[in-house]
């Protein structure tokens, strides 16, 4: 068991832990990046990336990230290959977090971007179809199906801001839930109701999504809950939308959280209500999830942090 000091330790390496990291290192704060049991992030499980900036053509996303952090590798940031298993933020700074590794890591400043999973259906097909038709981010992945056909599944807030978005891409979407009536805010339903382009499936749960002949996406098997009869859906594109975990469980009880269980921050800051600990991208944000805002965040984490031990030199 070993233990690591840095002037700023960073937990998570999607693009919010690795720009953190760029800007850290580059602001000689020599910081430790603890990547995690998905090194990369989200970005890792998916393949086209067409928003992220400074690319004219399409790049992967397991390729982006190893870029990032060769990027981060390459201005000073020491990567490790561990996972936080208990962080230890009392009296600090410095604050102290321990790996699965049994290694001690302890930060004069510590950057939090843990990052969100989508939650899936668990149901036949939607792994082996995820990235072929069957995606969990319109706003990512909505422009490939210009023209086509598109269902989103979920009844809430996300659900239908997705189902809204992709009929800027097609004329043909629609909305299937597992209830007769929507959990999202009436101003949404209103929106949704009055939109030409969306039809709504009501009643109805999804057994499985099946490939078409070409191996992507062809339909999705529904069965309604109330006659239990089993139908199909043809469809090119599925949106699943039945919300997000952030990966917050280790701060519970440690740092405020909202209702979602995102990290609570200053409005427009990284800053949390403990000077020194900062948190940035999907870890406390439910309203962009991109790649480049968690990329913007982390760099502002990083700024803020810089500031913070510079302010305690004074
Ligand atoms: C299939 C898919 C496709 C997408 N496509 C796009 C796209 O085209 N464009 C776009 O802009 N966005 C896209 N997104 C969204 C984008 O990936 C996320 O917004 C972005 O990755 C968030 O970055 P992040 O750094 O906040 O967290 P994440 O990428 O979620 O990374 C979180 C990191 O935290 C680490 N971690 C978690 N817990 C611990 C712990 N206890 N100890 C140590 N490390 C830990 C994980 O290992 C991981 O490295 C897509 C998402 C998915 C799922």
């Amino acid at each position: 068991m070993a233990t690591h000091h840095t002037k700023m330790l960073i937990i998570g390496s999607g693009p919010a832990g690795y720009s953190a990291a760029i800007y850290g290192a580059r602001a000689m704060l020599e910081p430790i990046v603890v990547q995690g049991l998905q090194p990369g992030g989200q970005l890792t499980i998916t393949t086209d990336v067409e928003n992220y900036p400074g690319f004219a053509d399409v790049i992967q996303g397991p390729w982006l990230m190893e870029q990032m952090q060769a990027q981060a590798e390459h201005v000073g940031t020491r990567m490790m290959w561990d996972t936080i298993v208990e962080v230890d933020l009392d009296g600090g700074p410095p604050f102290r977090a321990i790996g699965d590794s049994g290694d001690e890591y302890i930060g004069d400043t510590l950057v939090i971007c843990t990052g969100a999973q989508a939650k899936w259906l668990g149901v036949p097909g939607e792994q082996e179809l995820g990235g072929k038709g069957v995606s969990a981010c319109a706003t990512c992945d909505g422009f490939f199906y210009r023209g086509k056909k598109v269902a989103v599944i979920g009844g809430g807030n996300t659900a239908v801001e997705e189902a809204l978005y992709l009929t800027n891409h097609s004329d043909d979407v629609t909305l299937i839930h597992r209830r007769d009536e929507l959990r999202s805010e009436k101003i949404l339903q209103e929106r949704l109701f009055k939109n030409p382009k969306i039809s709504t499936l009501w009643n109805k749960t999804v057994e499985s999504f099946a490939a078409g002949e070409d191996g992507t996406l062809g339909h999705i098997v529904l069965r309604d809950t109330v006659s239990g009869e089993v139908s199909t859906l043809e469809v090119d594109g599925a949106f699943v939308a039945i919300g997000h975990a952030p990966a917050t469980e280790l701060f519970k009880g440690k740092l405020p959280l909202d209702g979602g269980g995102y990290l609570l921050t200053e409005p427009g800051s990284p800053k949390t209500e403990i000077p020194g600990v900062f948190a940035a991208g999907d870890v406390t944000d439910h309203t962009y999830r991109q790649a480049v805002t968690a990329a913007g965040m982390g760099c502002m984490a990083a700024l803020d942090a810089e500031r913070f031990l510079a302010a305690r030199e004074d």
